[in-house]
């Protein structure tokens, strides 16, 4: 009786030894893939966020079409009359340029 029970205990311990290393090989390769992606999904999201312009680079308080306060951010810039104007989006910036004397003459300028 004795070195059948040996024999068993040995193969126990043999499915043991094997779970502890087959099991965190499937959690490790499992957990690899996604991370990187999310990651690098974050990053090219907030460098999208960052605006080119600043309200201090242009001669209007909001933007004329949309009426936005351009502390919010500025995409960008149409130089008219002398003036800068900035727009809170490039749609903005097209819906000026179809009227830009009328806009021009309704913008919230600074002083
Ligand atoms: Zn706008």
């Amino acid at each position: 009786m004795k070195p059948e029970n040996s024999f068993l205990s040995r193969i126990h311990l043999y499915i043991i030894i094997s779970g502890f290393f087959v099991l965190p090989g499937i959690f490790i390769s499992c957990n690899q893939k996604p991370i990187p992606e999310t990651t690098s999904a974050a990053i090219k999201k907030s460098d999208s966020v960052q605006k080119k312009f600043t309200a201090n680079m242009v001669n209007n308080k909001k933007d004329p079409s949309c009426g936005m306060p351009l502390t919010a951010g500025i995409e960008d810039t149409v130089h008219y009359n002398g003036k800068v104007y900035g727009f809170c989006s490039d749609e903005c910036k097209q819906i000026f340029l179809k009227d830009p004397k009328t806009l021009a003459k309704n913008a919230e300028m600074k002083n």
